[in-house]
């Protein structure tokens, strides 16, 4: 099978294809950084970065970036709340975005870009627009004319005959209902207070929107691959960047537009503005482990909404616990005879984990498939009818696997000395028939994080989860 992605633009699945032979540049609509991020937002970023990880294990070379949202009405209400500079108030959101992403096992993007730190870019596009008569000047402030540009709603496939002629919003977000010509600059009032910048095109900050025009196409090129986002961002938010970008370029701005559902709360969706939310934080202050919520995140496939259970959150807990167990016990496989079997199970394997992401990238579908090999091969390796061999290329396809799904990398145990001394000790007291004080040293391990497992191959020990 072909890799196909359901394209928002056409509302259809569409077999892949790249603009340069082998590369593929991918955007991400970034966060914006006016406070920690929820667990929702990462269900986007989670999505990206097993987007991102399938296209390199299918041999892209890929370029990706993900914007910072840096000014907007938020952080700027959020820095003169503090009394601080905006740069100072978004630095510090913007670190622990960073931190998180890195506990999710999210690969970095090639580039963060700032928004901060492209106020140029934007001026030239805004001008550009300007300059084509896509846009025009009202109070100080620049509107994109949606008339002048007849594909408008073409992704979120609106109807705009009814527009108004005149109509403007300047909210970055808005209803549906409110579809108007858009804020591209925004002309300086007092409160902004000192959030401003001079340039040709009045004094003022950008528009939401135009951030991600500017910034896609200055690091991608006027047309490129793919773009990211919640299904919150189609519109406006995407909308605007079509019609902000093609209008400036006279160029298709990009061919696959894919968006991920929602991370729901009883049946609402995860948002700040409902109060329902859990920061990663949260979560990790529980004492959650964040790859069980990458998994958790990842398992469901985007295109459905996702009910947020700590239930939910157990199963994960326990889907990768087995997984973990199964590469475990697949280290310790004593010499055997080598068992054809295997290297049919690694190709079937093999072949529908691909197919499953192949087709729309389907996470849940390939985690099926990979649970059917851990049920395989543990007959295998109960029955003792596997060779060490053929579990080192049972590990290495697991391997291969979790390049796409990030799932298996576990914190590095390093066994204190005190600690490993107690198993030696608890060793030690077993030959010697000591059990209770065995027992005893059990339990205290077990207190410091540690459980043990007598197997028929040993010792083995594996951290609480
Ligand atoms: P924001 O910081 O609000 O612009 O959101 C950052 C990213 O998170 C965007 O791609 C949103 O579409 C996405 N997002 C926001 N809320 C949720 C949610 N509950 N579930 C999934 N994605 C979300
Ligand atoms: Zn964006």
């Amino acid at each position: 099978m072909a890799l196909q992605f359901f394209n928002t633009l056409t509302r259809r699945k569409e077999e892949f294809y790249t603009i340069h032979p082998g590369e593929v540049r991918m955007y991400c609509c970034g966060p914006t950084v006016y406070d920690f991020a929820h667990i929702g937002n990462f269900r986007a970023y989670v999505f990206t970065d097993v987007l991102r990880r399938y296209l390199q294990y299918k041999g892209y070379k890929v370029t990706q970036i993900l914007n910072v949202t840096d000014v907007d009405d938020r952080t700027i209400g959020g820095s003169q709340k503090q009394g601080i500079p905006l740069g100072e108030y978004t630095e510090k959101y913007k670190q622990a975005f960073f931190e998180d992403l890195s506990s999710l096992n999210i690969k970095p993007a090639d580039v963060y870009p700032e928004a901060t730190a492209h106020i140029t870019d934007m001026e030239a596009l805004v001008k550009s627009l300007m300059d084509k008569g896509h846009a025009y000047e009202n109070k100080g402030s620049i509107y994109f004319r949606i008339s002048s540009f007849p594909e408008y709603g073409k992704l979120s496939h609106m109807d705009i005959s009814g527009l108004k002629a005149g109509a403007r919003v300047a909210a970055d977000e808005y209803e549906k209902e409110e579809v108007a010509d858009f804020a591209l600059w925004k002309g300086w009032d007092e409160k902004d207070g000192d959030v401003f910048w001079e340039t040709e095109v009045g004094k003022g900050r950008p528009g939401w929107h135009i951030e991600c025009s500017a910034m896609s196409m200055k690091y991608l090129g006027k047309h490129f691959d793919i773009h990211t986002g919640g299904v919150d961002l189609i519109f406006p938010h995407h909308e605007n960047e079509i019609a902000q970008s093609q209008a400036a370029t006279g160029e298709k701005f990009v061919n696959f537009w894919l968006h991920n559902e929602h991370l729901m709360v009883e049946g609402k969706r995860m948002g700040k503005r409902f109060g329902n939310y859990y920061t990663l934080r949260d979560l990790l202050n529980k004492g959650y482990n964040p790859i069980a919520i990458r998994y958790l995140l990842l398992a469901t496939h985007h295109r459905q909404q996702l009910n947020f259970t700590f239930d939910g959150l157990e199963a994960s807990k326990n889907a990768l616990q087995r997984l973990y167990d199964f590469v475990d016990n697949l280290k310790i496989v004593k010499e055997g005879k080598n068992n054809p079997q295997v290297d049919e199970i690694i190709s079937k394997t093999t072949q529908g984990f691909e197919d499953a992401l192949d087709d729309d990238l389907n996470v849940s579908e390939a985690l099926g498939v990979v649970f059917n090999l851990v049920k395989d091969i543990n007959r295998l390796v109960e029955d003792k009818n596997i060779s060490k061999a053929d579990a080192e290329k049972v590990l290495n396809l697991m391997n291969g696997f979790d390049s796409v799904l990030g799932i298996l990398k576990r914190e590095e145990l390093v066994l204190d000395e005190q600690i490993s001394k107690l198993i030696e000790r608890r060793s030690k007291a077993r030959e010697d028939k000591d059990f209770k004080l065995a027992d005893q040293i059990r339990k205290d391990l077990e207190a410091k994080g540690i459980i043990l497992e007598d197997t028929p191959q040993g010792i083995k020990w594996k951290r609480k989860m």
